[in-house]
């Protein structure tokens, strides 16, 4: 069982927890299993130069070689640790309040590091079993500028002169964080007039928080509004999630946006595998059934997500939460050719963000949550299943519960005592009684 690492890496309040000292055990401990060159990135937290230079010393230390790449998104890292180097660490707490800060630490295909890797890592850090080098071993550490190179495989991946010739107008909302120095530049070498908003990196995140909520959005509404836009565009601290307000002003739920990426994907490449999560929509099911697609449906987490996609050789992954994975291009959910898809999905269909949303299959959605204590989640699990045994049972994750009217997953959470109830269905009425109904099962059994 892991004590340090949650679902991708290591977060912790900054300076408290997470220490320069802590912070260069764990890379340490990383290096010693990992060895060679290993790249590091960073956001733009107060934190994170700090953080940085800790991990650099720790990764020098076991005699690792250390390549410094700067502020970037944490899919500009993935990018280059696939492409050149042995493993990268990234400096983040992702959409977490500015006081937290954290590390994701990378294999060397770009994709966090698994489950054993890391027990192993723990291993190293509580018995301070650092392989610590002689004094002529210690590695070396260099900068890199990598992101030109990451905004040309971007623009690359898409038609930029159709985009050109289509004059969009973006309104463009960065968060003040990682994907300031890359986001902007896409955008504008893609032809499009652009107006930016929390487009200047700042750690203590001034302008909003860096979750991309519709709460948190509700300047880039405005100005997207304002200015007459085609499209609203906003990131998460570390720029690797993407989540769009469409020209009405109306925000984009993340699944909706994932299957129009996903709908793309497909007519451009002629069919191929989908991967996402038992908690997605079937709207990525029927779209992938209309347009020569297969579907795979993995535990929640963008990192399942992404192996799997390696696994299969698949076309395109992602999340309800506007993570979207292009595995041809980066392992994990990336920001940038998420934006890039966007611009080009408006370029070459010619219709208004809203009306593309309306085409797709409509479903209704409700999310709800409740506490349970941790020793009682095994037992609510075994509760559900046995009261429902004459219904089509998904255990990927959680009891997903199948009816003709839809689905409801009840599902305990890994990080917190609670448990999570999604449903999903054709009628807002149905998402309800299956949300209700999910809620009075779990408290039944508490
Ligand atoms: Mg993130």
């Amino acid at each position: 069982m892991k004590q340090l690492f949650g679902t991708f890496g290591v977060r912790r309040v900054a300076n408290t927890v997470l220490t320069p000292e802590f912070a260069s055990k764990i890379a340490a401990a990383y290096g010693t299993k990992v060895q060679g060159t290993i790249a590091i990135g960073s956001d733009p937290r107060t934190s994170s130069e700090m953080i940085k230079h800790a991990v650099t010393a720790g990764l020098l230390s076991v005699g690792c070689d250390v390549v410094d790449l700067g502020m970037l998104p944490t899919p500009a890292v993935q990018y280059a640790v696939r492409k050149y180097y042995d493993g990268g660490i990234m400096v983040t707490a992702s959409h977490n309040p500015p006081k937290y800060n954290g590390l994701k630490l990378l294999d060397s295909d770009g994709i966090g590091t698994p489950d054993d890797l890391e027990e192993e890592i723990e291993d190293i850090y509580f018995n301070d079993k650092q392989e610590r080098v002689s004094w002529d071993k210690i590695g070396t550490a260099y900068k890199r500028d990598i992101i030109d190179e990451y905004i040309e495989e971007v623009i690359k991946r898409v038609d930029a002169d159709k985009i050109r010739q289509a004059n969009i107008k973006v309104v463009l909302d960065c968060g003040s964080g990682a994907a300031c120095d890359t986001t902007p530049y896409i955008v504008r070498k893609l032809g499009c007039e652009i107006t930016t908003i929390n487009c200047q990196a700042d750690g203590a995140f001034p302008g909003r928080n860096p979750e991309p909520t519709e709460d948190n959005l509700q300047d880039l509404i405005s100005v997207v509004k304002a200015t007459g836009a085609d499209i609203g565009i906003a990131h998460d601290g570390d720029a690797d999630r993407t989540i769009c307000i469409d020209e009405k002003g109306q925000f984009v739920y993340g699944d909706k946006s994932f299957a129009l990426v996903e709908k793309s994907m497909l007519e451009k490449n002629n069919g191929g595998t989908i991967v996402t999560t038992v908690a997605t929509s079937n709207a990525i099911a029927d779209i992938a059934l209309e347009n020569n697609g297969e579907i795979i449906l993995t535990k929640v987490g963008d990192l399942v997500v992404a192996r799997k996609l390696q696994e299969v050789d698949g076309l395109f992954g992602g999340e309800e939460n506007g993570g979207l994975i292009f595995p041809d291009f980066v392992y994990g959910r990336d920001s940038g050719l998420a934006t890039a898809m966007l611009l080009e999905i408006l370029a070459t269909t010619k219709k208004p963000l809203s009306t593309l949303i309306e085409e797709l299959p409509t479903y209704y959605s409700q999310k709800r949550k409740i506490e349970c204590p941790d020793d009682k989640k095994s037992e609510v699990a075994q509760g559900i299943l046995d009261e429902t045994t004459e219904y089509e049972v998904d255990t990927t994750d959680g009891v997903k519960i199948i009816t003709d009217d839809g689905w409801v997953i009840i599902r305990p959470s890994g990080t917190e005592p609670i448990y999570r109830c999604f449903s999903e269905a054709k009628t807002e009425e149905k998402a309800t009684e299956l949300a209700d109904w999910g809620m009075n099962l779990i408290n039944k059994f508490i």
